[in-house]
């Protein structure tokens, strides 16, 4: 058995709302490599049972961390 983030492997969609505006957000993809200043192997990001990913508004471009649970396979 493994733990793996079910966006990461596109097993799952995750739908997050924005706060501000109530408009979709999209995934883009995990936050150490979405943001320039985390080298790839940095692991501060990952906590354990969550992968971090970077969600952006579609209408206002907020930007928002969300915590996907991890789910094993
Ligand atoms: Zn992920
Ligand atoms: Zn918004």
């Amino acid at each position: 058995m493994e733990k793996v983030c079910p966006v990461c492997n596109e097993i799952r969609e995750i739908k997050h709302i924005c706060k501000k505006c109530r408009e979709n957000m999209v995934d883009k993809g995990r936050t150490q490599e979405y943001f320039d200043d985390y080298s790839a192997d940095d692991p501060i990001n990952d906590k354990g049972d969550y992968c971090v990913h970077v969600f952006k508004c579609t209408k206002c471009s907020s930007i928002e961390n969300v915590n996907i649970k991890k789910i094993i396979i």
